[in-house]
């Protein structure tokens, strides 16, 4: 069956920008796709492209779905290739409004996102008084003899029941990464998230210390989470599913294969969010804290969609309004 398929870009500042690794971070542009089948059901999608994860630009994706007609089907996604793993997420969503149609009742704890450097601190205990339960600490964004003892500082606030996770966002140099695991393996650190880029080196980290770890940029894609599998990687895959084509794929890959699988966001807005929640609610497919901790970054409640704290329920997807977003989009 053919769909009718319309787009529009959006652009939303992030408030406050994002300090990565990759730089500095103002701004989140992408598309929202709209279907309507012939019986007046309506389908919605989103493209968010993350090029410095080895995704396809925004300009791309655009080029991508403007070519891609006024009609679209199966065979339409079919014919997009692989590498455009942001446009195929958005469209097979568009042109599967009813895959998940009620989702079990649910919640799942989300990690608070730390700010990088000392800024940390001060961050810290405001999300332990609302009362998170895990923490992502972006690492890699200044020296490693600046960013190093901080560790001590944040493990000395968090209670026993906390988690806390790093991201070096593939930053550090092999000794960064070495003095690092060093210090983590004596102390409890849920996982390590890309310490490194290399491969080779990947697998000699996990090999040689005790300390979990997590492949995020490695594995921006499916089929490089299939290659990393075949390869003997026992850690963490952490799946930003925007940015890794169909969900169904993503979903099928996590049933077959039991992964220790981390759900992240690429920073989509809260339509494609609140579609990766309900399958992951309707999936039961992680037992780790979700990497859906960006609050209200867009700070525009339609784009952020309802506020949500430590917990999100499996309700919260069903309170975010697509057509608001659409009517708000250029
Ligand atoms: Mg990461």
């Amino acid at each position: 069956m053919s769909l009718r398929l319309s787009h529009r870009t959006y652009r939303r500042p992030l408030r406050p920008p994002l300090r990565t690794a990759h730089g500095l971070w103002t701004e989140r542009g992408g598309l929202l796709l709209r279907t309507e089948r012939e019986d007046g059901r309506i389908g919605w999608g989103e493209v968010a492209p993350l090029p410095w994860f080895g995704t396809e630009t925004l300009a791309e994706a655009v080029e991508v779905v403007a070519k891609l007609g006024d009609e679209v089907d199966e065979e339409v996604l079919a014919r997009v290739p692989a590498r455009f793993g942001c446009v195929r997420f958005g469209l097979a969503m568009a042109m599967e409004p009813d895959r998940v149609a009620t989702v079990p009742d649910g919640r799942l704890p989300v990690a608070a996102l730390l700010p990088a450097g000392r800024e940390v601190l001060a961050e810290l205990p405001v999300k332990l008084a609302a009362g998170y339960l895990a923490f992502k600490w972006k690492v890699g964004v200044g020296r490693a003899e600046e960013e190093l003892p901080l560790l001590d500082d944040i493990l000395a606030q968090l209670p026993a029941y906390a988690k806390l996770r790093l991201d070096a966002n593939g930053a550090w140099t092999l000794r960064d990464a070495a003095r690092w695991l060093e210090r983590c393996a004596e102390r409890p650190v849920e996982f390590v998230e890309q310490p490194v880029r290399a491969a080779d080196a990947l697998l000699g980290l996990a090999q040689d210390y005790p300390v979990t770890l997590a492949l995020d940029e490695s594995v921006a894609g499916l089929a490089a989470a299939r290659e990393w599998q075949a390869r003997g990687w026992r850690g963490v895959f952490v799946m930003k599913p925007a940015l890794a084509g169909p969900l169904p794929e993503l979903v099928a890959w996590a049933q077959e294969t039991k992964p220790d699988l981390v759900f992240s966001s690429a920073i989509e807005s809260a339509l494609a969010r609140a579609q990766i929640l309900r399958t992951v609610f309707a999936g039961k497919l992680t037992h780790r804290p979700l990497g859906f901790g960006v609050g209200g970054i867009f700070g525009d409640a339609a784009w952020d969609g309802p506020a949500t704290g430590p917990l999100i329920d499996a309700g919260w997807c069903d309170r975010v309004n697509p057509e608001a977003l659409w009517n708000d989009a250029s």
